[in-house]
């Protein structure tokens, strides 16, 4: 726990005055990344394996089901055959669930991120700062030859609505005017996305009541955080590997 004067001393591009902070939590294990260079990355990786085939460019539109088991999906370029499926469709992974006939209580909650270049001169953001108050988060990014900025949060409940409401972008850049130094007159690349959520936060990784189908969705605010640790599970689940400690824990029908 940091007092106000220790948290301005470790992270001087708070533009803050001591007298307007309460305090502060320090988490020394706490990483920061770039995910989008971490998909390019692993998209590298795996097209090196060639083991990988990729459909993209085509929407899934239903389950085929054959004897009470999951055959083959129906998308937009015809259907897709398997032996074992995997549900990770985010937000709308209970729309999925519902054309196989079962309940997935993952709900979409809209977020917003802007990226903004520091002003020049500006003291770099050296940590991911979480601002309790407003419920936002700032991240330093490593672009080519700077560090930008990343401010994420806001949490709408509008269903499948992936539009730009300015007014919810204009929230963002103003905090982060008044937290931090920054170039106000560039651009500010709005993102919005849909948070998959489930009722206790925690995703829902496990066997569906539908056969050859399994589920790793609902990961919520974390879903990067937690994308590696589900894989493994999901991997180690289809192939019956001995069960993961806690494995119930993320079942479809846990205890609340
Ligand atoms: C503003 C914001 C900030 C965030 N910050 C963080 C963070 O700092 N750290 C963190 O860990 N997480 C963060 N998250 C959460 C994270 O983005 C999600 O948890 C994560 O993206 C969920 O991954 P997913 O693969 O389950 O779903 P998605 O990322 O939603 O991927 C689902 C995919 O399925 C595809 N799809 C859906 N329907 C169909 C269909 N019918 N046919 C074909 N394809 C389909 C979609 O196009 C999409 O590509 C943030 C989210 C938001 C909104």
């Amino acid at each position: 726990m940091l007092t106000p004067v220790e948290c301005l001393a470790l992270e001087p591009a708070l533009q803050l005055d001591a007298s307007e902070l309460v305090g502060g939590i320090f988490t020394a294990s706490e990483q920061v990344g770039d995910c989008a260079a971490f998909c390019e990355g692993l998209t590298f990786r795996l097209r090196r394996q060639r083991n990988v085939e990729w459909l993209l460019g085509m929407d899934v539109i239903g389950p085929v089901r054959s004897g009470g088991r999951l055959v083959a999906v129906d998308t937009s370029k015809g259907q897709v055959q398997a032996d074992r499926f995997v549900l990770c469709m985010g937000a709308a992974s209970s729309t999925f669930a519902r054309a196989c006939g079962f309940y997935l209580p993952i709900y979409p909650l809209k977020g917003y991120s802007i990226t903004v270049a520091p002003a020049s001169g500006a003291p770099v953001l050296r940590h991911s700062v979480t601002d309790m108050e407003r419920k936002l988060v700032f991240a330093p990014l490593a672009r080519d030859a700077h560090t930008a900025i990343r401010i994420a949060g806001i949490a709408d409940l509008e269903r499948n609505n992936t539009t730009i409401d300015a007014r919810r972008v204009d929230i963002l850049r103003r905090a982060s005017a008044k937290l931090l130094c920054i170039d106000t007159a560039g651009d500010v690349e709005p993102w919005c996305g849909l948070r998959p959520m489930t009722p206790d936060s925690r995703p829902i990784i496990g066997w569906s009541p539908l056969d050859g189908l399994f589920i790793n969705s609902g990961h919520g605010m974390l879903g990067w955080t937690l994308a590696c640790g589900s894989a493994r599970m999901t991997a180690d689940m289809i192939d019956r590997k001995p069960s993961q400690s806690g494995a119930g824990a993320f079942a479809l029908r846990r205890a609340a």
